[in-house]
């Protein structure tokens, strides 16, 4: 009886709750809103505290030359050609015929000659879904909030015994501002912890609406000169500092890790280093976090057609301990070492 009472009582908050969203504006359940999602990541411990699955979504507002993963820059969907795998347009050549402007020809060598000028536009990607060796792929795809917690929930007994969760990467997960609120509120509800990796280069009250759902925060701090962070991200920095101080002073108990991807020819050095953490000091429950600028996305650039604008520089390792030895002087024990 008692059950049967709580469910009656459940179910009237949740038909409440619904009525108030339907009130405030939402017309979408959120199990039903959509967003463009390019991969779901299972078993990462990188990413926010324990056994975690990450959402990446599409869409970003900077253009940091390192950025590992060219194809989330965009919203629209993208179209990666791997060469390698290419059976050549004499043995099949279906991806010429599927295309519907035209835009594959023969190439040299036998292999597709790609112009991509139409192809940001052409939503659906035949060419992909013709290709039987799956050497052209499609970046991204609209999923609903239902479809990728199905996903996540799959990890539920990981995520309670390490305290993991559901972490939203991107590209930058709040650009997709609708989505990102209702997958953190419909995760909330199922009782999954939540953490966002954040560029910080996003409406301030979109953060602001975010911030009560999240279990945590990792937070991007690439530079505090405004000129060089816009030379290198296309963005200046100015209202990612004050996003970090709005959520650092205003949530002072949502824990937030900040974190510094370091890369040669533009932060590694200890000047800047140093003027980061100084900016850290006084936010005293922050936590610091340095990564090395690695080139595992380079492939994927190449699949994308896109220049490599890093070339192959590679970050001096010793380099990099002498800059975390600043980082740990400044911060102590707010500085974490990377994971090996
Ligand atoms: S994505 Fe569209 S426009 Fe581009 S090559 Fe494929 S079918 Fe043609
Ligand atoms: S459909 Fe795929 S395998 Fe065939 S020619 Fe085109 S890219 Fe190559």
């Amino acid at each position: 009886m008692y059950t049967v009472c709580r469910l009656n009582v459940l179910s009237h908050n949740f038909h409440i709750q619904q009525l108030e969203r339907h009130n405030m504006g939402f017309e979408l359940d959120d199990n039903q809103q959509k967003g463009m999602v390019f991969n779901v990541q299972k078993f990462s411990v990188h990413d926010g505290p324990g056994i975690r699955t990450i959402v990446f979504t599409k869409g970003c507002p900077l253009r940091c030359r390192w950025c590992s993963n060219p194809e989330s820059q965009l919203h629209e969907t993208d179209l990666a050609f791997n060469v390698g795998r290419c059976l050549g347009v004499s043995k099949c050549g279906h991806c010429t015929l599927a295309c519907p402007f035209g835009s594959i020809t023969v190439g040299s060598n036998d292999i597709p000659k790609i112009e991509r000028s139409h192809c940001k536009d052409c939503e659906h990607k035949p060419c992909a879904e013709a290709c039987p060796a799956q050497s052209l792929l499609i970046y991204g795809k609209e999923r609903s909030v239902e479809d990728v917690l199905s996903v996540v929930e799959q990890d539920m007994v990981f995520y309670a015994r390490s305290k993991g969760g559901l972490t939203i990467s991107g590209g930058e997960p709040l650009l997709q501002t609708d989505f990102a609120l209702a997958l953190l509120r419909e995760a909330h509800n199922r009782h999954i912890r939540t953490a966002i990796e954040t560029c910080g280069m996003v409406q301030e009250e979109t953060l602001r609406a975010a911030a009560p759902l999240l279990h945590n925060v990792l937070f991007d701090i690439k530079h505090i000169d405004p000129v060089i962070h816009k030379e290198q991200t296309g963005r200046s920095n100015e209202q990612i500092l004050a996003n970090f101080k709005m959520l650092v002073t205003e949530f002072p108990k949502l824990p937030v890790l900040a974190r510094t991807p370091v890369v040669p020819n533009f932060n590694d050095n200890g000047k800047t280093i140093k003027a980061i953490c100084d900016f850290l000091l006084p936010f005293e429950h922050v936590h610091y976090e340095m990564l090395p600028y690695h080139r595992l996305g380079t492939q994927k650039y190449q699949f994308l057609d896109r220049p490599i604008l890093m070339g192959d520089v590679q970050l001096n390792n010793k380099k990099f301990h002498g800059l975390q030895n600043i980082a740990a002087t400044i911060l102590g024990e707010r500085f974490h070492r990377p994971n090996k």
